[in-house]
């Protein structure tokens, strides 16, 4: 049977493997050789779903949209990510990755952040663990995120700001690899998304697809079938989609939308559209699709959505891109917006804008009224209110 499964060799087709400094070997290959059967372990898993449960309060609701659903004439479910505490999926990796760190035997948690958004999900789980936690974040991004440092430091984190390059989410992911070159032995780097080189994209990925996981159960349970028609996800570095499309990666019934941030507009010069604008190349690790110029440079990306806000995609969304297997749509920050106070006003949730910018596919794409669509709803919108005060002028 084809699959869309990484390999055995840590590629999707011909995406992902680890392109990385020598200095840096003895980590990955460790990692490579254990995450496997550290993630099966009974007591791993005994933990880990504990956790999931009573902290992170899952499972989340698979919540049938009605209002939703009547406007756009078909039947539309959101998974809820955006009810996670910390208020997004990003803490079921998280929590894996500082269950992970211990049974590796390590004392200190190292991560890069963007909007701060990672930055607080591990800020958090070392919190819950006792454990050092040293956040890298582009100077710059420390004053546009401020309310995230502040809860970073909060949670006992220390915050390093990049001072390098564009003082931006690659120049603080520069530092983390330093740093963990400098520091081998006792630290685990807790990576935020699909990306970065085998076998991050495929732990990150397992670790998310708790979320697939409960769609079948759940739907199994309001549709008497496990697998919908559609599953729409927006995709920054791609784990929130990664984690709703693991479990129906190999059924074809299902069909699979990515949805990617335009920004201003694909051809505006302002995107983060890597699909539509990407070619090959290596970032961070990993043979990907990614935004560069012709000699290779990264071209720095733009969207209205902080978290949405990157230059590439993991191997596994550069697979689904190029086989097909995957259906992707961009969205500009306008039709994000629109979609974000739509959701709000026909059901009282606020969504993230990253979230927004996958409920606005509903726009751009025609559902039949029989069919069953999920949404993942990665986040919830509290983080984005002065985005959004800015916006519609409230
Ligand atoms: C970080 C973030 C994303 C984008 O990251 P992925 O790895 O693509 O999921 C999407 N939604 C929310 C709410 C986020 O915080």
């Amino acid at each position: 049977m084809k699959t869309h499964h990484i390999n055995n060799k840590g590629y999707y087709g011909e995406y992902g493997g680890a392109y990385i400094p020598e200095m840096l070997y003895p980590n990955i290959a460790q990692l490579k050789e254990q995450y496997l059967s550290i993630l099966g372990e009974k007591s791993f898993q005994e933990e880990y779903q504990q956790l999931l449960r009573d902290y992170v309060g899952r499972p989340t609701p698979l919540y049938f949209a009605n209002r939703l659903s009547e406007k756009y004439n078909t039947k539309i479910y959101l998974k809820r990510e955006d009810l996670c505490h910390t208020g997004a999926h990003k803490v079921n990796n998280t929590v894996g990755q500082i269950l992970l760190a211990k049974r590796l035997g390590k004392k200190r948690i190292i991560a890069e952040t963007g909007a701060g958004q990672h930055g607080v999900a591990t800020a958090t789980v070392c919190a819950l663990m006792g454990m050092p936690c040293f956040v890298y974040m582009g100077e710059i991004d420390m004053q546009r995120q401020a309310p995230n440092v502040a809860r970073m430091k909060m949670l006992g984190a220390e915050v390093i700001p990049s001072t390098s390059g564009s003082k931006t989410l690659k120049d603080a992911t520069n530092d983390a690899i330093r740093d963990w070159i400098n520091n081998p032995e006792e630290t685990h780097y807790i990576i935020g998304s699909v990306v970065g080189p085998h076998p991050y994209p495929d732990m990150v990925a397992r670790l998310q697809s708790i979320i697939s996981q409960e769609i079948k159960l759940q739907l199994k349970e309001k549709e008497n079938r496990t697998n919908p028609d559609h599953i729409i996800a927006c995709v920054g570095g791609g784990s929130n989609a990664a984690g709703a499309f693991y479990h129906y990666l190999d059924e074809k019934d299902v069909n699979l939308i990515a949805v990617e941030a335009a920004g201003k507009g694909i051809n505006s010069g302002e995107s983060a559209a890597t699909s539509q604008l990407g070619n090959d190349g290596i970032i961070h690790g990993s043979k990907t699709l990614l935004m560069q110029s012709k000699d290779g440079q990264i071209t720095e990306p733009y969207s209205i959505s902080a978290g949405l806000d990157y230059p590439g995609v993991g191997p596994m969304h550069a697979h689904l891109f190029s086989s097909k297997r995957a259906e992707f749509l961009s969205v500009t920050d306008d039709e994000a917006m629109q979609a974000g106070a739509n959701l709000t006003q026909l059901e009282g949730i606020i969504p993230a804008i990253e979230s927004a910018h996958a409920l606005a596919a509903l726009d751009q794409r025609k559902f039949q009224p029989k069919e069953v669509v999920v949404v993942n709803l990665s986040g919830r919108g509290d983080k984005d209110l002065e985005t959004y005060m800015k916006y519609f002028d409230l």
